[in-house]
């Protein structure tokens, strides 16, 4: 059944992983989507033209989640597009690790950037165009809550920025009937954290489940948030994770 039939969803980073996985759900339940990237645009394209295939919407826009005027003009070309926009998903996001002694401040700033300011400003943007409905989806992780290996802290800060956030933000957002919610995902298998990896491994060694989680599940439990069944729910931070924060 197409649920979002009918509804615009703008996706920041969309051309890979867990916001490739979520662009291809979101159009199979009927939404028209708008994807941003940085650098993989050829990956953006077949995204494009896989969801069109499949009958659905797409765009793919080049736009860096670190520049503000790049995301406000993203969201105004998916308006000229699209006419509307009733979902917002804040998925790009950067990794860095490294020795505390040798964390560069370009690295920490970067994480601040990409990872937080750049989820204020598409809510603050996207929340002009949203009505009643309205839907804005972060991608945090369960590093907010459990950070069991150092170089991360600087990742994890910015995953627990999100948590403050996205309660203030549904404070403002809740009276206009518009949801914001916190998705933590635990290990997933992407380019950003292959499961094949002996770092994976020693995940792998101290979570319930005992594997990584799939961009898919992660997708469905985002396409759940985008629903209209969804609407109680809204300022809160919700895990996926295999139960790695258990
Ligand atoms: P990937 O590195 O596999 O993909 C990142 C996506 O974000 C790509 O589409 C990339 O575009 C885009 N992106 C990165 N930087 C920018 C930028 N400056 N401007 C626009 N787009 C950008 O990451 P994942 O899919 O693994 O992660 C997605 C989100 O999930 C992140 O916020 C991450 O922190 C979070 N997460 C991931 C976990 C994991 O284990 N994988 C666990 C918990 C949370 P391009 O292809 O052009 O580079």
């Amino acid at each position: 059944s197409q649920v979002l039939a009918g509804k615009v969803a703008f996706i920041q980073g969309g051309s890979r992983g867990i916001g490739a996985a979520v662009a291809k759900r979101l159009a199979r339940d009927g939404a028209a989507v708008a994807l941003t990237y940085i650098s993989s645009g050829e990956r953006a394209l077949q995204m494009v033209k896989d969801i069109e295939a499949a009958g659905g919407r797409a765009l793919a826009i080049k736009a860096d989640s670190a520049d503000a005027e790049a995301i406000k003009a993203a969201i105004g070309q998916t308006m000229t597009k699209f006419g509307r926009l009733d979902i917002l998903v804040n998925n790009a996001g950067v990794l860095a690790i490294a020795p505390l002694a040798d964390f560069s401040l370009e690295d920490f700033d970067r994480t601040l950037a990409i990872n937080v300011r750049s989820v204020f400003i598409a809510s603050q943007e996207a929340a002009r165009h949203m009505g009643g409905g309205g839907r804005i989806i972060n991608i945090g992780s369960t590093n907010a809550d459990r950070m069991p290996f150092a170089g991360g802290g600087p990742y994890a800060m910015s995953k627990s920025a999100l948590v403050g956030l996205t309660r203030g933000l549904a404070r403002d957002l809740g009276p206009r009937g518009i949801t914001i919610n916190n998705v933590q995902p635990g290990p997933v298998d992407t380019d950003m954290n292959p499961a094949g990896s002996d770092f994976a491994a020693s995940l792998k060694a101290m979570m319930p489940v005992g594997r990584y989680g799939t961009a898919e599940e992660v997708a469905g439990f985002v396409a759940y948030l985008a629903s209209p069944e969804a609407a109680y729910i809204t300022g809160a931070s919700l895990s996926i994770d295999g139960g790695f924060a258990a």
